[in-house]
């Protein structure tokens, strides 16, 4: 396997690597004091072309999967709040309106989404269904040719600014459909956002349907639960490189502070007790990058990877939270200060232990996947 970066590879690298430096972490702070939807920056990251990079030409750019994911970890690196926001509209909600809509509707919705006028979700969980997608209990109805919607989702990212809705609801007791619904459909409601501990900046709530008209079906009826396997990969994958970009930031961060902090009459960086900490940094996040890469390289060669996406997940997850811990212990009274961001990563990467799939969950499906 070859893990040098192709030269566009690079640029996208470089491209995203001078956004998030320039634009998105001077205002991270600020975005997680306020937990505000950074709207501007969410279109800026439109205009360089994120939200079209999974999609094929002439709609996307057809970008390979690793080039979406060095992208991600820039954009995490700035801020995991504006990373979160821009992944879930690059992948999970636009993918079914990609692949799916049609005509009239693809027009209306699909490139003002990529261009980040439009916001998209996905609505997959509820009170009573989390990693358990086969409870899902929001249920669809055909009458007089329409699809009408019942039921009520949870923890939906970007749903407070959202002008449209991906989701999921029961079409028969085994049968789980996938339907757009749009901003303004009688019945449809959003929530409270709720209040985080972390990625404070994309905001996140219920969702409440009462016999609300869908604009239409995504895709076949019952299929929902394929559709969703076939993303898999790149969705696991994706928050890999989440918790990369924000385990980096923290390990600059500490690394930069271990050099300039002295006590005792000398840098904090030549004690044995800080080199062990930035030591298992080093390790950590270069094993993760390995994992992350790996898995994609597989991917993009048409090799098996459900497997080898969920080991870079809960690998480069744990391991971020890891990073963020040791960086926070570096800076020490520092680390505990609102003032530095080392304490908002530790916050921010929590998310990433969730988000694609818990540790737990994924446990379970790498077990599986080692004995089959
Ligand atoms: C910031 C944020 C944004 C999100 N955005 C979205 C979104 O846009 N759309 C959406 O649909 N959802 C979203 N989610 C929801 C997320 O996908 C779910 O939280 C996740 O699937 C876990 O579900 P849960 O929180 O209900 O935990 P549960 O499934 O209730 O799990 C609780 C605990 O039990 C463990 N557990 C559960 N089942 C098993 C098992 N079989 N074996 C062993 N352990 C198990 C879990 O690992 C966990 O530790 C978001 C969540 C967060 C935090």
């Amino acid at each position: 396997m070859d893990l040098s970066l192709s030269a566009e590879q690079q640029q996208i690298q470089q491209l995203f690597r001078e956004l998030a430096k320039k634009e998105i972490r001077p205002q991270a702070a600020e975005i997680d004091a306020q937990a505000v939807f950074p709207r501007a920056l969410f279109e800026k990251v439109g205009e360089v072309g994120l939200f079209g990079m999974r999609y094929p030409p002439p709609e996307g750019s057809g970008a390979d999967l690793l080039s979406f994911l060095l992208a991600l970890e820039e954009l995490a690196w700035g801020s995991l709040s504006v990373a979160a926001v821009c992944a879930m509209q690059a992948l999970m909600g636009t993918f079914f309106v990609q692949r799916f809509a049609e005509g009239e509707l693809r027009e209306r919705l699909l490139a003002p989404a990529l261009r980040g006028d439009l916001v998209g979700t996905i609505c997959m969980t509820e009170p009573g269904a989390g990693s358990d997608l086969g409870a899902i209990a929001t249920r669809a109805e055909e009458d007089s040719g329409v699809w009408r919607l019942t039921g009520q989702k949870t923890w939906i990212t970007s749903a407070p600014v959202a002008d449209f809705f991906t989701v999921f609801a029961r079409t028969g007791e085994k049968e789980l459909s996938v339907f757009l619904l749009e901003k303004g459909a009688p019945g449809l409601s959003v929530g409270r956002s709720i209040e985080k501990m972390g990625v404070r900046g994309s905001p996140t709530s219920e969702v409440f349907f009462d016999h609300t008209p869908a604009t239409c079906l995504l895709g076949e009826r019952g299929e929902g639960m394929g559709y969703l396997k076939q993303v898999l990969v790149p969705i696991r994958l994706l928050t890999a490189a989440l918790a990369l970009g924000t385990a980096r930031a923290a390990f600059e961060e500490a690394r930069e502070y271990a050099a300039e902090r002295t006590q005792f009459g000398r840098a904090i960086a030549r004690f044995q007790a800080i080199q062990k900490h930035l030591a298992a940094m080093a390790i950590d996040l270069e094993a993760a990058r390995r994992l992350t890469y790996w898995a994609a390289w597989r991917a993009e060669q048409g090799r098996p990877a459900v497997t080898e996406a969920a080991m870079a997940k809960l690998f480069s997850s744990e391991a971020a939270l890891r990073i963020c811990d040791r960086a926070c212990r570096v800076l020490a009274s520092y680390g505990f200060a609102r003032d530095h961001a080392v304490e908002r990563y530790l916050r921010d990467v929590r998310f990433t232990l969730i988000g694609g799939g818990t540790s737990e969950i994924l446990e379970i499906n790498i077990a599986k996947g080692v004995m089959r």
